[in-house]
């Protein structure tokens, strides 16, 4: 790894905690980060507990209020110093990234880049939290409305985006005045720690921004739950674990951002622009090879042009190239575990077995390991597992459906309602479709939504709270009323 770094100080061994770079553990323990494409060690990090956990709430409780006083100007800069690292590292960012977890260095350095968005945006931000006046309800009565940080601030972020998930909570946390104890997932933990170095670089102050590297997730999640210092808990995972999250921050009333699991319907009607919906489909689900919460996972597609569309992306599908996300030309890299090779295979066979038919793909990639072929399922059906849980790789299974109030019957049929796509001219539809889909995000004829200045979020089971846009700091606000009497 070392080698393809022009910065090779970015790769980081040790956690975060109070400014300092911490070693070992208390325990002495150790973990190893693997790259998911030929299964070598890349790092070994110290594998801490819960009473390291405690120790960084203390030093973000300790540095919080220094912090929360900056003007936002102050704030924006040091974010704005960031943002400028962020970008002019981003291949050496990328690159670790890749190795860790395996995508295709091209979709590293956008991710990179994607992160970098909300360091920026939410830099703009930090100067803009304001407050209100509200006409007295008495004569003698001022009502001011003013806004704070909420104090401290625990993060546990998933593999899948190591880099933009945590800079997506990170760079809000952080403009308006909170501070951050964060656990990234054990699978990919270099690119939050490269992330904190360059953040120390940037001027931000010790104890602000601390990281945790531990693979006893449930341990630091009761910590970061049950710690009374810590005041909001923001989440991004499956909604398992956001479940026992909630559970566990109900003690304290805590409050929670929670960005969880989703089962994004994509809709192809009789009218769509077919060659648009191919390639929206083709981003849409391939991404990432099909591991991000927004991936279409049940394709929609009217009856009219069922056929048509499926011999297009099963052409497309069959042309894309799967391996190490260094080769050029990749675009599909490893998938993140074993465990996720075999819940694709799991669900296919499931759908197989119910009557689906494989058109491509549909088996581990002859390269062996963790690489398995982009597939493309027809005859899918309700029944069938894959319409009902999120399959997190690289399989598109397409659906017959008939009429408009069919579809929307069966996309809203899910507890999930995070993102949510369809393809078609006809400007009523769009509207009477988008109004009734019951999904956080609609994407109309494409399958690309993510930006940072739109509010990204579910509803339903898919969580609570948005991040990005004007209402994403807002998550890491509380509003005070003062009621003066003149
Ligand atoms: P995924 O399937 O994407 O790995 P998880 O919800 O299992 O989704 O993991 C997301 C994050 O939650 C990871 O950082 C993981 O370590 C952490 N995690 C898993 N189980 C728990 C738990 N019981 N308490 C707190 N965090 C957890």
């Amino acid at each position: 790894l070392l080698s393809r770094l022009k910065s090779p100080s970015l790769v980081i061994d040790r956690a975060l905690i109070a400014g300092e770079w911490v070693d070992k553990s208390d325990s002495g323990r150790t973990f190893e980060v693997t790259n998911p494409a030929d299964g070598e060690v890349i790092a070994v990090l110290p594998d801490m507990s819960r009473a390291e956990g405690a120790r960084a709430i203390d030093a973000a409780y300790k540095a919080q209020k220094q912090w929360a006083s900056k003007t936002g100007k102050e704030r924006a800069a040091a974010l704005r110093a960031l943002y400028d690292l962020m970008v002019a590292n981003a291949d050496d960012l990328a690159a670790i990234l890749t190795m860790e977890m395996g995508k295709p260095l091209a979709e590293a350095k956008g991710e990179i880049l994607y992160g970098a968005s909300y360091v920026e945006w939410f830099g703009e931000e930090a100067k803009r939290v304001y407050g209100d006046t509200i006409p007295g309800h008495q004569q003698d009565k001022r009502i001011i409305v003013i806004k704070q940080p909420v104090g401290v601030v625990a993060s546990i972020t998933p593999w899948n985006f190591p880099n933009a998930m945590l800079a997506r909570k990170f760079a809000p946390a952080i403009a308006a005045g909170c501070a951050m104890v964060s656990k990234p997932a054990a699978e990919t933990p270099l690119s939050a720690l490269s992330l904190a170095l360059l953040a120390q670089r940037a001027g931000l102050p010790a104890g602000i921004f601390n990281v945790i590297t531990s693979t006893d997730s449930s341990s630091i999640g009761k910590e970061f739950t049950e710690n009374g210092k810590v005041r909001k808990l923001t989440f991004t995972g499956s909604t398992g674990v956001g479940k026992i999250l909630m559970r566990q921050g109900s003690e304290q009333i805590m409050k929670l951002g929670l960005e969880l699991g989703g089962n994004a319907p994509f809709i192809v009607f009789d009218d769509a622009d077919l060659d648009a919906a191919v390639e929206g489909a083709m981003v849409s689900k391939y991404r990432n090879n099909g591991q991000t919460c927004v991936c279409a996972n049940r394709l929609y597609i009217q009856a009219g042009v069922y056929d048509a569309f499926a011999r297009r992306l099963v052409e497309k599908v069959a042309a894309m190239k799967v391996g190490d996300g260094f080769e050029a030309g990749v675009n599909a890299g490893p998938l993140i575990t074993r465990a996720a090779v075999e819940k694709v295979e799991e669900h296919i066979a499931d759908a197989t077995e119910k009557g689906a038919k494989v058109a491509v793909g549909g088996k581990p990639h002859e390269k062996g390991g963790l690489f398995f072929e982009p597939t493309v399922l027809t005859g899918v059906t309700a029944q069938m597992k894959i319409a009902r849980e999120e399959t997190f790789g690289p399989v598109a299974p397409l659906f017959r459906f008939e009429t408009e109030e069919q579809v929307i019957e069966m996309a809203n049929d899910t507890e999930f309602g995070l993102a949510s796509y369809f393809y078609s001219k006809d400007v009523s539809k769009i509207f009477r479709v988008a109004e009734a889909l019951e999904y956080g995000m609609v994407g109309i004829n494409t399958g690309l939504i993510s930006t940072e200045v739109a509010p990204f979020g579910g509803i339903k089971q898919s969580g609570q709270g948005r991040e990005g846009s004007k209402y994403g700091i807002e998550d890491y606000i509380e509003i005070k009323y003062l009621c003066l009497n003149v």
